[in-house]
């Protein structure tokens, strides 16, 4: 191993977050160290992934020879995916919610003699969180340089969870930019690296900690990657004091949202946070689960954040919060009171309009007439509103069926006219004929009527 040496929990001079984090618990009967995870309950809480790295370094043996040596034989399922592609690439979502990081925090909970480092990955949220690996989690590992930095100052090293999901690109706590390729060689680094080292680079073994390659600081105000970066800091932070299921708790934080609404229309919300219409829907009534990127575009555009969603015992009053913010426009308008008079008076109008000859007018129509909504009009008389659209419907459809029945002889007419003249009655010609009496072969159900028309004419001709 090149470059500067990992400290050893002997050597370490500063430790933050809790003085218990750095003790090395040896549990008797367990193959490895019941190493106490790093800034447990917080947003820089370590992930599972670097977990296995350190405990490597603390074995002083390769992280690789780890899985395959330590826990491999315990666990067929473990010991099957000891080979090079898996610890270069594959193993990135032992810190996600699936099947890896369920087989490797059980693996290593059996291993330390430790229960809770399935808190070192997202399967809090597998209830929740849609489990696609390649917009969940970051296709290479990433870091904070400046976070490693500080690390090897107070001599203590780890990898952040936060760090390996995809969406977290900005370091909130430094504001530079997260690093994927090592500062010297401008490689990415492995899943699993071969060398038990968290601060150096698998391929050239240079420090990963400069950061005048990443250099990138953030602007002055604040940009739309950094409050990204806040929000998924602030879901991770959650995570272990979530209050109740996340995916019932999702729904329900939504539901009041659509209910502060003004018409508590799905759609508007929607139309707010820039899902599609029905965009709800798969969420409230399918119990489908939530990609990371809607999660975070919908606090973003609510102004809401995972923890006030998810762990607030108390949930604030969302409407609240979200019309105070001034997000979500409220009707302010007061909501009009017509007197007895105006409603005897649309009720006489409806009744004149269902028994009228030919097409009565539309409801709007009548409701602009007489000065009130068409809301109101159906919350009053639903059985009058219902019998105007029914009979306008009807009305429509028999309109439709004697133009069917005129253009189908206009047809007609013009393939019998071509006939006599000698010429075929191609779909060009016809065309040419019927756009002459205002419709064309090509306005809906025409071509079908063509076609009939020159089958019969074809018959009669033979
Ligand atoms: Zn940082
Ligand atoms: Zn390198």
């Amino acid at each position: 191993m090149r470059g500067r040496r990992v400290a050893r929990s002997s050597e370490r001079a500063h430790i933050p977050f809790g003085d218990d984090c750095a003790l090395i618990r040896p549990v008797a009967g367990t193959a490895l160290f019941g190493l106490v995870p790093i800034a447990r309950g917080t947003a820089q809480r370590e992930g599972l992934r670097g977990y296995l790295v350190r405990l490597a370094c603390e074995h002083q043996v390769r992280p690789r020879d780890l899985i395959a040596r330590v826990l491999g034989p315990s666990s067929q399922s473990v010991a099957q995916l000891d080979y090079a592609r898996f610890y270069s690439r594959y193993a990135q979502p032992i810190d996600g919610l699936g099947w890896y990081a369920r087989l490797f925090s059980s693996a290593l909970n059996e291993a330390t003699g430790r229960n809770d480092l399935q808190q070192l990955t997202l399967l809090p949220w597998s209830e929740l969180l849609a489990p696609q690996g390649q917009t969940l989690l970051a296709s290479h590992p990433q870091w904070c340089p400046e976070c490693l930095a500080q690390g090897l100052a107070n001599g203590i090293v780890w990898w952040q969870l936060r760090w390996s999901i995809a969406q977290f690109g900005w370091c909130p706590d430094h504001h530079v930019a997260l690093m994927s390729r090592c500062p010297a060689c401008g490689r990415h680094q492995p899943a699993v690296p071969r060398a038990p080292t968290l601060v150096h680079c698998d391929h050239c073994g240079c420090l990963l900690v400069e950061s005048e390659a990443s250099g990138s600081r953030a602007p002055p105000h604040e940009d739309e990657r950094s409050t990204m970066a806040a929000l998924v800091s602030d879901l991770i932070d959650c995570q272990d004091r979530m209050d109740g299921e996340p995916l019932s708790r999702w729904k329900s934080f939504l539901l009041e949202q659509v209910a502060a609404l003004p018409d508590h229309r799905r759609a508007a919300l929607c139309r707010h946070v820039g899902l599609p219409a029905r965009g709800l829907q798969g969420w409230l009534g399918k119990g489908k689960r939530v990609a990371m990127h809607s999660l975070l575009a919908v606090c973003l555009a609510l102004g809401a954040t995972p923890a006030s969603i998810f762990a607030d015992p108390q949930p604030r009053s969302m409407r609240r919060a979200c019309l105070a913010a001034g997000r979500v426009k409220a009707n302010t308008r007061p909501r009009p009171r017509h007197s007895l008079a105006v409603r005897t008076a649309a009720l006489h109008q409806l009744s004149e309009a269902l028994h009228c000859a030919g097409m009565p007018p539309t409801l709007r129509e009548l409701a602009r007439t007489r000065g009130v909504s068409r809301a109101y009009l159906v919350y009053w008389f639903p059985a009058q509103c219902r019998a105007i659209s029914a009979r306008r419907k009807a009305v429509l459809a028999e309109k439709r069926r004697v133009a069917l029945e005129e253009r189908t002889a206009l047809i007609r007419e013009a393939v019998e006219n071509l006939v006599q003249q000698g010429r075929y009655p191609g779909r060009k010609n016809v065309e040419a004929a019927v756009l002459a009496k205002g419709f064309s072969l090509r306005d809906p159900g025409y071509i079908d009527v063509y076609r009939d028309v020159i089958a019969i004419s074809d018959d009669r001709r033979k």
